[in-house]
């Protein structure tokens, strides 16, 4: 098995095999691109100045000295994969290039936990699709009917909408409570207040590289070479605002004033090993969806709760990228099917993410059952929705017996509303 040089505890999120990109404020507080191995973040604008990125796609690109990695992602596939075949070379325990250059290996290591990380890409975009089966039907039953839970289009397509960019934070942003237009249960007038049903939802995006010209679409088939690589997605929502608004054109306000992802960029290379096949859809999909080899990952999900009066943080559930009803390449394929055009730099987050246990649903929403079975915590206390001071963390990792492929954590906290 490939090791590194640097040593890598099993349980790490991210071995010699990861590889997966950010961005880092530097001591001099420039903003720097990098990779991560064990305990450190690898600053690839470093290794790029010292011109080790020479293979015949990166050599004098300076792909890994801008302050984003918006160009590198737009090279495409050939690109991504040399500068990960690059990174392998220089951190092969057998390399002596970096290993035994004490001076370059001082500045291209740093400790993660000396360092802020910062949102490594300037999103154009954000597509939320809604592709999995069981959190589809645990929110028709509950709003519809449990018979007629999933709507008649939801076999045919990825049904999704066209979110927000402006409001997607990094993870550790903190984030006041919104306010907004609610309808109380008992009334057909509507408020103004603190959305008072606050909820998370667990869910897992994707960045794009090159995509498409305006007019052309992206093929199902050819649609995971316009994937850069994926992060954990926390796709708050206020489910009062919510309610009132939603119909007839969809959610709105209710998730537009923040959304919070993971920094590390984890790619499709680095996940390839943990590939499982999808079962046949059925009904059987238009030909534009139909995928050959449709695949998915096995990446493990939790969610947890912490706050003060907490003496460890509560684990709320556990789910699986692998309950997908949809693959991120079908999804892709949709979302240019009319010829939007799809460009370096944006999102596509899954749809919360529910197994078909009730300790694996991806929302408070569908874990309380719309707030009749309040969860207990572990302090006493009980939750239907997200409280102020709340914290609200997932992780996200794929595992075999030899390392992990981690996505590090996505958190943030739940501040009292603005006055
Ligand atoms: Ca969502």
């Amino acid at each position: 098995m490939l090791t590194s040089f640097i040593p890598v505890d099993k349980e790490s999120h991210f071995p010699i095999q990861n590889l997966p990109f950010s961005a880092f404020e530097t001591e001099d507080g420039e903003i720097h691109l990098c990779s991560a191995i064990g305990d450190y973040v690898i600053d690839l604008f470093v290794l790029d100045e010292a011109g080790l990125f020479d293979g015949k796609h990166l050599k004098d690109q300076f792909a890994f000295q801008d302050s984003t990695l918006n160009f590198f992602m737009g090279l495409g596939k050939p690109a991504w994969q040399e500068a990960r075949q690059t990174l392998t070379n220089l951190l092969d325990k057998e390399n002596p290039t970096l290993r035994d250059d004490d001076l370059l290996r001082s500045r291209v290591f740093i400790p993660m936990e000396d360092v802020e990380m910062v949102m490594p890409v300037e999103i154009g975009d954000y597509t939320d699709f809604y592709s999995s089966e069981q959190h589809a039907f645990n929110v028709g039953s509950m709003f519809r009917d449990p018979d007629n839970a999933l709507m008649p289009n939801w076999k045919h397509l990825p049904v999704g909408y066209h979110g927000r960019a402006s409001s997607i934070v990094l993870s550790g942003t903190d984030l006041h409570r919104p306010k907004g237009q609610t309808i109380p249960n008992d009334s057909d007038q509507p408020v103004f207040s603190d959305s008072k049903l606050l909820d998370f939802e667990l869910e897992v995006g994707f960045f794009t590289g090159p995509g498409n010209e305006l007019g052309d679409t992206i093929s199902v088939d050819n649609a995971e070479d316009h994937i850069f690589g994926m992060v954990l997605v926390n796709d708050w929502s206020a489910r009062d605002i919510q309610k009132w608004e939603y119909q007839p054109l969809g959610p709105f306000l209710a998730k537009n004033w923040a959304t919070s992802i993971s920094p590390w960029i984890v790619t499709l290379d680095a996940l390839s090993p943990f590939r499982l096949d999808m079962p046949e859809q059925d009904p059987e999909v238009l030909p534009y969806l139909n995928q050959k080899n449709r695949s998915t990952f096995d990446i493990n999900l939790e969610v947890y709760l912490d706050n003060e009066k907490l003496n460890e943080p509560h684990k709320l559930a556990t789910s699986n990228y692998k309950h997908m009803y949809w693959s991120m390449a079908q999804q892709l394929a949709h979302q240019t099917v009319t010829g939007c055009n799809v460009r370096p730099g944006d999102i596509y987050a899954s749809g919360t993410i529910s197994g078909n246990t009730e300790d694996s649903y991806g929302s408070m929403l569908e874990l309380t059952w719309k707030g009749t079975k309040p969860v207990q915590l572990n302090d006493g206390s009980e939750r239907k929705f997200i409280q102020d001071g709340d914290n609200i963390i997932m992780t996200g990792y794929a595992e075999n017996d030899d390392y992990r492929i981690g996505f590090g954590v996505v958190e943030g906290k739940i501040l009292p509303a603005k006055q």
